[in-house]
């Protein structure tokens, strides 16, 4: 097969045996999960199981360091790239906890970050003959205003400071404008495991439902099954102790809950000892 078809047949996101260490202390200890276009994924999992650990390796953050295994986008191995790479090849992360940035408001912060975004993608466009113009700052405000009509935000949203005195929720919104501005090939969102109130559900949910479609894999990352109240997940997986224990459908968050945490890590107990 040629190397273009390799490519092509590859899912579009593979995470094989994957092992990271912080500090010298190994946190993931083979993480295995696929995510196919179009597939939205719940990845959940008691705290401490190492859920944010996994959303920072796929970014790229430089204190985590991966002793094993691979991550594959679009049949690529990301762990060459830089954070910034990812970003600009259609990875897309939200975090649990957002950065404050003050004296920047809104609307210049998705500026920069869009049309750093954008324009790199235009000039990989460019250099394989293709025609990808860069965005100019009328086209950028104009799709702004589109998004946050589409996200039913408030227009005096953008002038605010980024994260200065957001409520949990309006910085979910700030990350969830981001999202749709990037328009992402593969979005990972890291959940607030408490704190968030219903409203900032209801808008997660939304930019996620909106965002998703035939081209699109998301992975949501969440302690809770409150959310999937509001998204319905094609996949599930459970992840306990830096492995992913079990996968199923959609099913799989109800027998969670009804389980719990403690349930389900005694069978994954028999199991291992089995
Ligand atoms: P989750 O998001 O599932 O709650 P985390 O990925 O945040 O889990 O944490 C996984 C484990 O990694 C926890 O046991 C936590 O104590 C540990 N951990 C996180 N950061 C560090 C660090 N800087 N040094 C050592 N251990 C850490
Ligand atoms: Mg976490």
């Amino acid at each position: 097969m040629s190397e273009e078809r390799t490519r092509l047949a590859a899912p579009m996101f593979e995470i094989e045996n994957l092992h990271a260490e912080i500090d010298n202390r190994e946190i993931l200890k083979g993480v295995n999960l696929t995510v196919n276009e179009g597939e939205t994924h719940a990845l959940m999992g008691p705290n401490g199981s190492g859920k944010s650990t996994l959303a920072y390796v796929i970014a790229g953050d430089p204190r985590y360091e991966v002793t094993e295994g691979s991550i594959r986008f679009q049949g690529e191995d990301i762990l060459e790239w830089s954070p910034d790479e990812r970003a600009r090849k259609g990875l897309f992360l939200a975090f649990q906890y957002p950065t404050v940035i003050p004296g920047v408001s809104m609307a210049n912060f998705l500026r920069m970050a869009v049309t750093n975004v954008r324009n790199a993608r235009a000039e990989a466009a460019a250099a394989e003959g293709g025609s990808v113009q860069p965005m100019t700052p009328r086209e950028f405000r104009r799709l702004m205003r589109e998004k946050m009509a589409l996200l039913k935000m408030y227009d005096s949203f953008a002038t605010r400071y980024l994260n200065e005195g957001f409520s949990g929720g309006e910085k979910k919104r700030a990350e969830i404008l981001q999202m749709a501005l990037l328009e992402p090939k593969m979005a990972v969102l890291d959940e607030t495991d408490s704190g968030l109130d219903i409203d900032a559900l209801k808008v997660v949910s939304e930019g996620v439902n909106n965002l998703s479609g035939p081209n699109v894999g998301m992975l949501l990352i969440t302690h809770y099954q409150r959310l999937l109240n509001f998204i319905k997940p094609d996949f599930v997986h459970i992840m306990m102790e830096g492995r992913v224990v079990e996968s199923g459908g959609a099913e799989l968050a109800l027998k969670l809950e009804e389980m719990g945490y403690e349930g389900l890590r005694g069978r994954f107990a028999e199991a291992r000892s089995a």
